[in-house]
């Protein structure tokens, strides 16, 4: 049980213009709507009350991971006053990763945390059709029965961290009729006495929640069992990225790849004539561009502990690679073996970042 309060009628937005009202925050960052009526959003800071209303904060997109938006908003410095964020798990998870690697600062920026039933591919929601499938409808009918909407995307279905594991105030909404918020942490505390908001003992999350829950875990475990059969050895792997056309995009909009100077992208990869005859001389024909498996298992060597299985990569990739439900299959195994869950603690260290003498004696054996 938890001390939680239903949300008012005017709902999330509502609440948001409160904050700004009482000048708890100075601003928000949130989806905001950029053509009425279709799915096209993009996170923006609002400051003032009268541009909330393009806000569509809880609308089931991710343009962007909202934790990388975050990281660029606070590189340099954390802003001067309190700004609030409204993010879904996966985000959040992402912004605490970037915060421990020193690619963003959590001073004075107030988490809300959306509980969360999966955004749709970015491609769907600018399409016209958004509004002749009544898409938005079908979805919140699916929730309301503790199903995973048809469409999402396929890492979503499998999401069994759908509920923020860190926020300020939580924003539980599935099986809901109304939203309920809690609110965790002491700055969460403080900001529900400012509102003079009355608390009740509750749960935090509805038995509908707990459903679909159950339901995310048995795709979890499908997917896991699919990829694992199609990247099996080194000829599944090859397999499953030779149509890579090595356009970088995956790592680009993923939250965790933050290197400014990639590796991938550097002049070691420039090679000259000779190299290219040498290696024909080897092989009789070689697929360009070269390195594209290198450069996934590359990647997945720099960030699987920390890979929170949003989803960003698969979505923006041209040619269709199920590059996300790979690197959520490997980077949860690596991230068990490990005890570490990415974005779960501020405070816990980055498995690479430490060494524990009691830890791989199998590796020894
Ligand atoms: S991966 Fe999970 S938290 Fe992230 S958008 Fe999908 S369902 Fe939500
Ligand atoms: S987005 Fe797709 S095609 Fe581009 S590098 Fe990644 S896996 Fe290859
Ligand atoms: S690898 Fe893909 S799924 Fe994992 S954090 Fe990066 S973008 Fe998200």
């Amino acid at each position: 049980m938890a001390k939680v309060t239903e949300l008012g009628t005017s709902g999330l937005l509502g609440f948001l213009e409160t904050l700004l009202e009482k000048k708890l925050v100075k601003g928000i960052i949130a989806l905001r709507s950029l053509e009425d009526k279709l799915g096209k959003v993009a996170y923006s800071l609002v400051v003032s009350k009268d541009n909330l209303s393009g806000l569509v904060p809880d609308f089931p997109a991710m343009p962007a991971n909202g934790g990388k938006v975050i990281s660029y908003f606070t590189l340099k410095n954390a802003p001067l006053e309190p700004v609030a964020v409204v993010l879904r798990p996966c985000e959040i998870r992402a912004l605490i990763e970037l915060a421990k690697l020193n690619q963003a600062h959590l001073e004075n920026i107030i988490i809300i945390g959306l509980e969360c039933g999966g955004v749709y591919p970015y491609e769907v929601l600018i399409d016209q059709k958004v509004i002749n499938d009544n898409l938005i409808s079908r979805y919140k009918e699916s929730l309301k029965n503790g199903e995973n909407p048809s469409g999402i995307r396929p890492v979503c279905a499998g999401c069994e961290n759908f509920r923020p594991l860190y926020a300020d105030i939580i924003v539980s909404q599935i099986g809901r009729e109304k939203p309920v918020l809690s609110f965790p942490t002491d700055r969460g505390k403080e900001i529900a006495q400012a509102l003079g908001l009355t608390l009740e003992e509750g749960e935090i999350y509805s038995s509908i929640s707990d459903v679909l829950l159950e339901k995310r875990k048995e795709e979890k475990e499908n997917i896991s069992k699919r990829i694992k059969e199609e990247i099996r050895g080194i000829e599944g792997l090859v397999k499953i990225f030779d149509r890579c056309i090595a356009c970088h995009c995956c790592s680009y909009v993923c939250p965790i790849c933050y290197c400014k100077d990639c590796f991938f992208e550097s002049a070691t990869f420039d090679y000259s004539p000779m190299y290219y005859y040498n290696m024909l001389q080897d092989k009789g024909t070689i697929k360009l561009p070269v390195d594209t498996l290198l450069f996934h298992l590359g990647r997945m060597t720099h960030m699987a502990t920390s890979c929170v299985a949003c989803g960003m990569c698969e979505d923006v990739c041209p040619v269709n690679i199920p590059v996300a439900r790979i690197f959520k299959t490997i980077g949860s195994d690596l991230q068990q073996l490990f005890n570490y869950l990415p974005g779960r603690d501020l405070e816990e260290a980055l498995p690479l970042t430490i060494y524990e003498t009691e830890e791989f004696h199998e590796i020894e054996e």
